[in-house]
């Protein structure tokens, strides 16, 4: 095949990305500024560090560290329980300062967004980068907190931007140095390319961001699945990820619980309910064109304890059926047949866009393609026909019970940082 024409493919676009320098503990230091320039965590409740200020993170503090620990080695650390509510009131504050500037703007993540810059120049009568200093200020001085941006030709060199100098920063790539940054940018840090990608590409002698430019399309196709030519474009300034302003940051996670009557200790029943929970929330993450890495089960026992089980996914997924073999499998990891449960929930993690979904390249991938077929069409009948047309064998017993309950789509954003 002839080797793609670069400059032809090239159009110009003015993308930012913007990101909230240590988002969690920032909200809480702007509700508190006693806290400011000092040692702080969140995460109590949860018994783990989950998010943590620079001043901690300069003492050696590190995200997933058990709280009991941390008490114990740096007794001085301030430790807050996560104020969710606060994360997400603060977050949709930021995204409305960059939506005074433009109007295209996707909520990545609770604290990430993407806006198109394009034009703006000639309308606003400032420069990006004025633009840019505009934005960080306000935020600055109307909610206290700091966030880095980036901006760049395309999504992908726009994430390389805002990663380049944080917190606080503010850096702008263009087309014409572009492979100047991607030259110190080491390829495990290219946003989509994920550890064992890394591991092939270095093994090839990629290592660095401009290593993977400097490959040929042609190279690039024979050798990497799809999404990698994307990404490779995408460096190379060829805008291919267009911005979705209907992704909201309230899908970084799906929960689906439900709460029943009376409580129950039977295996089947537990498992009916949890089959029908997964369908509805990999619907909900299809219909985002989204994809877990990680997915927590939860039983809440008629005592009010809690049991979790997590099921990290080698391959991302949202389809059901994959994840429904895994809690198949594990969930006598925390069931038991003495205790009765009076709610059962799901909740898929670690959301990423499909688009950048990453293939693993070693293992096969034939039967998640399958199933993202098959699922296509089930959404589109559904959309016809209306829901339920369609479902697991393991969901019936949940669809023939009429009980009371309620079903509710938490928001559980704790696992997001930097
Ligand atoms: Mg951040």
């Amino acid at each position: 095949m002839n080797e793609l024409d670069l400059e032809k493919n090239k159009k110009a676009k003015v993308i930012l990305h913007m990101d909230g320098d240590a988002f969690f503990v920032g909200v809480e230091v702007a509700k508190n500024p006693k806290l400011k320039g000092k040692p702080v965590v969140t995460g109590e409740e949860r018994g783990i560090v989950s998010a943590f200020s620079y001043e901690a993170k300069a003492l050696g503090v590190s995200r997933g560290m058990p709280i009991f620990r941390l008490k114990k080695e740096f007794p001085n650390v301030i430790v807050l329980p996560g104020d969710y509510k606060s994360y997400v009131k603060y977050s949709q504050m930021m995204f409305e300062v960059v939506r005074r500037y433009a109007d295209d703007v996707e909520e990545y993540s609770i604290d990430e967004c993407f806006a198109d810059l394009t034009g703006l120049e000639k309308v606003l009568k400032m420069t990006y980068k004025e633009i840019a200093e505009r934005i960080k200020r306000e935020i600055n001085n109307e909610l206290n907190l700091s966030v880095s941006i980036g901006i760049a030709p395309t999504k992908v060199l726009a994430k390389v931007a805002s990663k380049w100098k944080k917190p606080d920063g503010l850096t702008i790539i263009e087309e014409k140095n572009y492979k100047k940054f991607l030259e110190e940018t080491p390829i495990e840090k290219i946003w989509g390319i994920g550890p064992k990608t890394s591991e092939l590409l270095k093994r090839k002698g990629i290592l660095t961001g401009l290593d993977f430019v400097n490959k040929k399309d042609s190279w690039i196709e024979g050798n990497l699945s799809k999404p990698y030519f994307t990404i490779w474009k995408e460096l190379n300034c060829i805008n291919v990820l267009k911005l979705d302003p209907e992704l909201k940051s309230e899908y970084s996670s799906i929960q689906k619980t439900r709460t029943f009557h009376p409580v129950t200790n039977d295996k089947k029943y537990l498992l009916s309910q949890l089959s029908k929970h997964i369908e509805e929330a990999c619907r909900k993450a299809r219909y985002y064109k989204l994809v877990a890495k990680r997915a927590t089960v939860i039983l809440k026992t008629k005592d009010f304890n809690y049991f979790d089980l997590n099921i990290k996914l080698d391959v991302p997924i949202n389809s059901p059926e994959t994840l429904m073999s895994l809690v198949n499998e594990k969930i006598n990891n925390i069931y038991s047949p003495k205790v009765f449960y009076r709610a059962t929930g799901i909740v898929l993690q670690d959301l990423v866009s499909e688009i950048t979904l990453q293939n693993d390249l070693f293992g096969n991938t034939e039967k998640t393609n399958k199933l993202k077929i098959i699922h296509k069409q089930i959404d589109l009948l559904e959309k016809k026909f209306g829901k339920r047309l369609v479902h697991l064998g393991s969901t019936h017993e949940a669809l023939k019970i009429i009980e009371k309950g309620t079903d509710s789509d938490d928001l559980d954003r704790d696992l997001l940082f930097l």
